[in-house]
């Protein structure tokens, strides 16, 4: 790829030297057993996953966006359940630090960064999905604490962590208003996780989380109350250039499995990549690659320059996530009937594809929010 810099160049191929001897040997087994190898974040630590957004200042790298991007299309390249667990484990901090307070940021960050302690995010209720301004959890004061009650579905390896970020309704009838973010930390707060058998990234875990009067202290609250929505926005737009960037590197190991396919395979009494309807299809899914690649990194190039970024987040989001998913279609037709077999990468790059369209915000919510940026006129409300 050309429109990266020398350095960015050196960063992405340390870092896929690192998970390609590290962390590939590792995947099947992990993917059949759905477990994840836990032992290996440490050593990413040091890449910038995980701390590389957080500004020094408070303990982590100050890496780029554009770096960011990097780290997590050769964490989709390697294995889309590395890219998913490293994406909320980099977007929790970066939240905190971004609008946490001087004591939250002591007392969070530096277990958070050392990986001592993980993170999760619940946004997602059963009855709040795309609409996520109509939750229904609930905060009320009592004393010093917040008392917090609702349940959150489909949260990203909240069983496999134990400080969350929660979103939560201080008053109802005040929508978007009311929602407020509390930093809950299973020390101190009760709650009770369900794991949900899961398709896609079987490596990480997809739960329910039940709050019954989980008492919360009020320093807990990240951010002002009834600011809960924008200050997640913050986290969910980096999120989607993870995600973008995350379906770009299941592109790449499509086309990569791809290319091996057809150049060792013969049908007919040739390599199956001398006929030109497989070249046809290789060719697509390169192409298809290369263009989520450079939205994702356009995406990131607008947030390096201090820019909100939001209609290219979305954009990236939406295509790359669309992408992928024809990406590894046509990965699996070029397998044939290699390609369905639990013993193909392909088989896991297409049933993590799936996932790239959902989380994030999913694709129709994203052409609908770049609908009302471009046209001036909401669908949503
Ligand atoms: C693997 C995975 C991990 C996740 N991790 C987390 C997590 O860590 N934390 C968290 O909070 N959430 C998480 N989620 C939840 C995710 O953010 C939601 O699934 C997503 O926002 C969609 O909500 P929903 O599933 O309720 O679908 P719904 O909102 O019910 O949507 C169903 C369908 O209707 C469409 N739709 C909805 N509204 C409209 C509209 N106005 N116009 C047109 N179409 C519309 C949607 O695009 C979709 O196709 C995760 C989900 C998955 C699958």
């Amino acid at each position: 790829m050309t429109i990266l810099t020398d350095d960015e160049r050196e960063l992405q191929s340390s870092v896929r030297s690192f998970l390609t001897k590290k962390v590939a040997p590792l995947v099947a087994e992990h993917e059949r057993n759905r477990t994840f190898p836990w032992e290996i974040v440490p050593a990413l630590h040091d890449f910038g996953y995980v701390r590389g957004l957080v500004h020094p200042d408070d303990g982590g790298d100050g890496i780029s966006y554009s770096q960011l991007a990097i780290l997590m299309e050769e964490a989709g390249r390697c294995w889309g359940s590395l890219r998913t667990t490293m994406n909320i484990l980099t977007i929790v901090p970066y939240l905190i630090s971004q609008v946490g307070s001087p004591e939250q940021k002591a007392r969070f960050l530096p277990p958070l960064l050392s990986g001592e302690r993980r993170a999760w995010f619940a946004m997602t209720e059963p009855d709040a999905g795309s609409d996520a301004a109509s939750l229904r959890t609930t905060a009320h004061l009592d004393g010093d604490h917040y008392v917090l009650s609702g349940s959150k579905v489909y949260i990203t390896n909240a069983s496999h962590a134990d400080i969350g970020i929660v979103m939560a309704t201080v008053d109802r009838s005040a929508g978007a208003k009311g929602i407020t973010a509390f930093i809950v930390d299973r020390a101190e707060s009760d709650y009770e996780v369900n794991d949900i058998p899961h398709m896609p990234v079987r490596g990480t875990s997809s739960c329910e989380l039940v709050f019954t009067g989980t008492r919360v202290p009020k320093e807990n609250v990240l951010g002002e109350v009834g600011r809960g929505l924008s200050a997640a926005m913050k986290a969910i737009n980096v999120g989607r250039l993870n995600m973008s960037m995350g379906a770009v590197g299941l592109s790449q190991a499509a086309l990569e499995e791809s290319i091996k396919f057809v150049t060792t395979r013969e049908q007919f009494g040739k390599k199956l990549g001398e006929f030109q309807l497989v070249q046809e299809m290789v060719v697509e899914i390169a192409t298809l690659t290369e263009t989520s690649r450079l939205l994702g990194m356009n995406a990131a190039r607008v947030l390096d320059r201090g820019e909100p970024a939001r209609m290219e987040c979305s954009m990236a989001k939406y295509y790359c996530g669309e992408s992928v998913n024809k990406a590894a279609t046509l990965a699996l037709q070029v397998h044939g009937g290699a390609g369905l077999m639990e013993e193909s990468p392909v088989e896991r790059i297409f049933r993590d594809a799936r996932e790239a369209t959902i989380p994030e915000g999913t694709s129709q919510i994203q052409i609908l929010q770049m609908g009302r940026e471009l046209i001036g006129v909401s669908s949503l409300r």
